[in-house]
């Protein structure tokens, strides 16, 4: 099996190539590295069933190429994380539409399986007990970056489930709940990274507003196989899955946690929302996911504790930076990537159209 994935060198991506190469697949990576990084693919390095293609899901023709060779594509390209999205907008909005519409169109013309991830933003300002597939969205003004990124990827779900109508392209969607875990980078606002970093340094944590809202982190280690299981289901095509934690916990209670887990002497300081995104920014009080779908599609159960998640990412955090002190070429969270990764090209190597 030839499996794209877009976005391959991201946080979630990397970890998905991963379990792909274990599984037996080659494995194609696209990624234009904005906030993608090839280090996050160093323990693929030296694997030939991976290759790297440095380029744009916005580049019609490399995305056509693509498609063209692989057996299924996983489409996790997209502007990514709150600062990305509020620095950025015209290109979030062009990444997410237009890269979206491009894997599609290709998808369809060579009628190869899709998996879109999509995110559980899309619910907005939703504060239901549980939401499930079907709940309302309730977004905000679409001038505010955020709902602009939620208005989005709701459109990217409408594209492909209106190929799956039209064309019967076998499209399959979930909806990503803040997903968290070793490789994960801080840089572009994700809490627990950001937490866990300042933690380790003895810096004051940084808690947005009164610090409860609420989320339900999951481990990417529990969604990655269910990435998988869900696209190779039969019954999966034309229909969206929520994939996110089993346990509801305000950023108050995170912040103590990862004090408490990491032995650190860091106080927790309360920052006002408008000093932590400027004006105008809306946060959700609350994202609780019903899993209900995923878990009688393919047995999904999101195993791993919030306790466990701080161990891995602060283990991983530290392995880091012994190894960054030991020269062992790992490179620093969101420095520029160093770290040699197989470079197989395929427009280099003439197989593109
Ligand atoms: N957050 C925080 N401190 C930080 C970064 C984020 O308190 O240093 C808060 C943020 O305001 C939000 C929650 O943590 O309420 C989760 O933020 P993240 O950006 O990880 O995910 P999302 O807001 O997309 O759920």
């Amino acid at each position: 099996m030839h499996t794209l994935i877009t976005g391959g060198a991201g946080f979630i991506g990397s970890h998905l190539a991963e379990y792909l190469i274990s599984q037996g697949d080659d494995v194609t990576v696209l990624d234009n590295l904005s906030t993608g990084r090839l280090a996050n693919l160093r323990q693929l390095s030296r694997d030939p069933r991976l290759g790297f293609v440095e380029g744009d899901v916005r580049d019609t023709e490399l995305v056509e190429s693509l498609v063209a060779q692989a057996d299924r594509v996983f489409h996790l390209a997209a502007a990514v994380g709150v600062h990305v999205i509020l620095d950025d907008p015209l290109g979030s909005l062009r990444t997410n539409l237009h890269g979206t519409e491009n894997v599609l169109a290709s998808a369809n013309r060579h009628e190869t399986r899709v998996l879109l991830a999509s995110t559980s933003e899309i619910y907005g300002k939703n504060t239901a007990d549980r939401l499930h597939e079907n709940s309302d969205r309730i977004l905000g003004s679409p001038l505010l970056s955020r709902w602009t990124y939620a208005a989005a990827k709701g459109i990217d779900e409408a594209f492909a489930h209106a190929y799956w109508r039209k064309h019967d392209l076998q499209v399959s969607i979930v909806r990503l709940f803040n997903t968290v875990g070793p490789r994960q980078t801080g840089r572009y606002g994700m809490v627990v990274p950001r937490l866990v970093r300042q933690a380790l340094n003895d810096e004051p944590l940084t808690v947005y507003g009164d610090g409860e809202q609420t989320r339900c982190f999951s481990y990417v280690g529990d969604v990655v196989p269910a990435l998988v299981a869900v696209e190779e289901h039969p019954d999966s095509a034309g229909r969206a899955f929520n994939l996110g934690g089993a346990q509801e916990i305000s950023i108050k209670a995170l912040a103590e946690q990862i004090i408490d887990v990491t032995g650190s002497r860091s106080i927790i300081e309360h920052i006002p929302y408008d000093q932590a995104y400027g004006e105008g920014y809306e946060d959700m009080r609350r994202r609780v996911p019903d899993n209900t779908a995923a878990n009688e599609l393919v047995g999904f159960v999101p195993k791993t504790s919030v306790r466990r998640i701080i161990e891995l990412v602060a283990q991983a955090m530290l392995r880091d930076q012994t190894d960054r002190a030991g020269g062992l070429g790992s490179t620093p969270e969101g420095a520029g990537a160093t770290a040699e990764v197989t470079h197989r090209t395929l427009a280099a190597e003439g197989s593109a159209s």
